[in-house]
């Protein structure tokens, strides 16, 4: 037995001088694919221009569960579909990244993060479940615009220095509901620059630079033209369901662009492998394995 915690000790050493050992994660609520990598560079410029060609992106990734934010933000934590409220009443049931982290590593809850700008996202720093929850929960920074999120990333960065960081953008999804084109996409535009911005910031910090894995990705989309528009969510069409995955840092190659389909739970999983923590309740699998095998250049466009 303690040989085999040795072997796996020695296996967890060796993959995290492979691998990143900081994940931050990114989720910008509410743009739909047809905005994002559907649309090219017309909308999220730097993402596509700047940060696509550092890494590897999902084009068929989707949301399978409830395509509202906590549900959505939820699985992307937990690597399970979540059937909980979205007004922040319900925890997730089973545990996210945050709790399987600290219970195996013994890291304090700064180690941790959940910045967001929506307080019913607080329920992502722990969950129900029995074996872990509140005792394994992520510090926790809530503000309500995209840029007062990005000032609380930055802060939380340079003073806690987390090893896992969720952040929610929330800004999108907000001027989608206004119902008012030209503010959904003002919005994506900046949140566009705040992430470029937040790379760059990674980039220039010695803690983060080179032992960080990024990515972005979105807790749902939103109705295509077919069923409704860009005003709301919430149901299964396919607007709702396609998202974005972007992966950039250690584990992931330069320009790669990986079509098999994947979801939102397997984020947590990845998050496992990239840190070397198991995630038992998750059903995803690592996007890791997908790295290699299926991957196909990108040309230029
Ligand atoms: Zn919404
Ligand atoms: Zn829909």
């Amino acid at each position: 037995m303690k040989t085999l915690r040795s072997l796996v000790l020695l296996l967890c050493i060796f993959s995290l001088s492979l691998f990143s050992q900081n994940v931050i994660i990114v989720v910008i609520d509410g743009a739909r694919y047809s905005e994002t990598f559907g649309a090219d560079s017309l909308y999220i410029s730097h993402i596509w221009n700047q940060l696509r060609p550092l890494g590897t992106i999902w084009t068929s990734f989707y949301n399978d569960g409830q395509t509202k934010t906590d549900p959505g933000h939820s699985a992307i934590a937990s690597g399970a579909w979540q059937q909980i409220d979205n007004k922040g009443l319900d925890r997730p049931e089973q545990p996210t990244v945050f709790e399987y982290f600290r219970k195996y590593t013994m890291a304090p809850e700064k180690a941790t993060a959940v910045v967001v700008g929506k307080q019913k996202l607080d329920i992502l720093t722990y969950s129900n479940h029995p074996d872990y929850g509140k005792k394994y929960k992520a510090s926790s920074f809530i503000s309500s615009t995209d840029t007062s999120v990005m000032n609380d990333v930055k802060r939380v960065l340079s003073f806690n220095r987390p090893r896992i960081m969720m952040v929610n953008l929330p800004s999108v999804d907000a001027a989608g509901h206004s119902g008012n084109w030209t503010e959904y996409i003002t919005a994506l535009h900046n949140a566009d620059s705040l992430i470029w911005n937040l790379w760059q910031t990674l980039q220039s910090n010695s803690v983060y630079r080179n032992t960080t894995t990024l990515f972005v990705t979105n807790d749902h989309g939103r109705h295509d033209d077919t069923h409704d528009g860009f005003k709301n969510h919430g149901d299964g069409c396919e607007g709702c369901r396609h998202i974005l995955c972007l992966a950039i840092g250690r584990g992931f190659p330069a320009n790669q662009i990986i079509k098999q389909r994947r979801t939102q739970c397997d984020i947590a999983p990845t998050v496992g492998e990239l840190l070397c923590f198991p995630t038992p309740f998750s059903i995803g699998t690592s996007l890791l394995r997908d790295v290699g095998s299926a991957k196909i250049k990108i040309q230029n466009k």
